[in-house]
């Protein structure tokens, strides 16, 4: 048994059972044996492998969006930069060698990184040197002091905890983790159950052993992000998995090695995630004062972005063997078979920025406006 699965024994002992949203948390970020402080996780030696690790074009046309913001808002100066959850810093990297040439824009932006592991950070400090003259780290969203902000985050959500509520009898009940007497991990429904408030519509005609994934962290962290932007201005770009549409399912899954491990085998070295309810986000961002666009693919919206054009451009006076990657790359992101839908973009921004990001992507999908109905008679 590891090191972190004995501690969880023991406080499991000490406790009782433990909802999957401590379990997760302190797989994932325990500074001592969490997943972030040891395992190399990004990328073809990692565990997992993310968008702008598969093509410089994410990071690019993601850099696309964010000066198409700041230019459609008046090219605020200064404005803060920022990215939660940068990984290996791939996609920053690629979004400031974007929009590098764009006048004003790097000179007005403040970068800064919202990251909580110090293995990261070192990570993010050597793939950015040179790159920009204000880079700084955060653990949490930056305050109001650089500006109005605006965000990028991709597969940054779907680390945030989850709980998860099963039916069980007709009542929901947590899922909870328990440890036998050798230490083994296991789970059980607790004793705790669920605001019936908080469940999606449907949710008496559900069976039992349905499951239903709550995630307060997810919805506290959009929560505060939305109040920032609507009292100091910006706009954000959330990419996850997950769903338009709240809905049950378990989704709570470890990544190890490229492929599905068992979350209870080994804590603190797999990547444990679960899909995000983009829905419940978007309500939450909405509650919170920000304007919140539809949800779409995340093909839909690269291809919206120009995608296809970039790789021809990137393609162009190349030879064939350079045309055919960046075709597959462009395949990989946005095809309907894989990335392209199973991910979905969300944006929010400041109430004040609405009118100017209207035909920006993803705002630009939302159904026009009803005429207004005609005055009754
Ligand atoms: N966005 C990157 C990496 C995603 S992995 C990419 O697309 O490649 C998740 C990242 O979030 C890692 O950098 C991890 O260290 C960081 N992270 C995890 N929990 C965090 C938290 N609570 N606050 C800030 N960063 C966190």
């Amino acid at each position: 048994m590891n090191a972190l699965a004995l501690r969880i024994a023991r406080l499991v002992e000490a406790g009782g059972p433990m909802s999957l949203a401590d379990y997760m948390h302190l797989c994932m970020a325990d500074p001592q044996h969490g997943y972030y402080a040891k395992r190399p996780a990004i990328g073809a030696q990692g565990d997992f492998v993310t968008a702008p690790e598969i093509s410089q074009m994410f990071g690019e046309l993601l850099g696309v969006w964010c000066a198409s913001a700041w230019l459609a808002a008046g090219s605020p100066s200064p404005f803060v930069l920022a990215e939660a959850g940068p990984g290996r810093g791939t996609l920053m990297a690629d979004l400031l060698r974007a929009t590098a040439a764009i006048p004003g824009f790097r000179d007005a932006a403040r970068v800064r990184l919202v990251e909580t592991s110090a293995d990261m950070r070192a990570a993010q400090r050597d793939r950015l040197a040179g790159l920009h003259p204000d880079i700084d780290w955060t653990e949490s969203l930056p305050g109001p002091e650089g500006g109005p902000l605006l965000l990028v985050a991709n597969e940054f959500l779907d680390v945030l905890p989850v709980r998860q509520y099963v039916k069980a009898g007709g009542a929901w009940r947590e899922r909870c983790v328990v440890a036998d007497v050798a230490g083994k991990l296991s789970t059980v429904l607790g004793a705790g159950a669920i605001d019936a408030t908080i469940l999606p519509p449907g949710h008496e005609a559900e069976p039992d052993g349905a499951v239903f994934e709550h995630a307060p962290a997810r919805e506290a962290w959009v929560w505060q992000l939305a109040e920032r932007l609507s009292e100091h201005g910006g706009a954000a770009l959330l990419i996850d998995y997950g769903h338009g549409k709240s809905g049950f399912g378990d989704t709570f899954q470890a990544m190890r090695g490229h492929a599905a491990a068992d979350p209870f085998a080994e804590p603190g070295m797999a990547d444990l995630t679960a899909h995000v309810d983009f829905q419940r986000l978007a309500a939450a961002a909405s509650e919170a004062g920000a304007v919140a666009s539809p949800v779409v693919a995340q093909g839909e919206f690269l291809l919206d972005m120009g995608l296809a054009e970039r790789a021809g451009r990137l393609g162009a006076g190349r030879d064939r063997a350079v045309q055919e990657r960046l075709r597959g790359e462009a395949e990989r992101l946005a095809g309907g078979a894989g990335m392209g839908s199973l991910f979905k973009a969300l944006a929010l921004c400041a109430p004040q920025w609405e009118a100017a990001l209207e035909s920006l992507p993803p705002f630009a999908r939302r159904p026009a406006a009803r005429p207004a109905d005609p005055p009754a008679d």
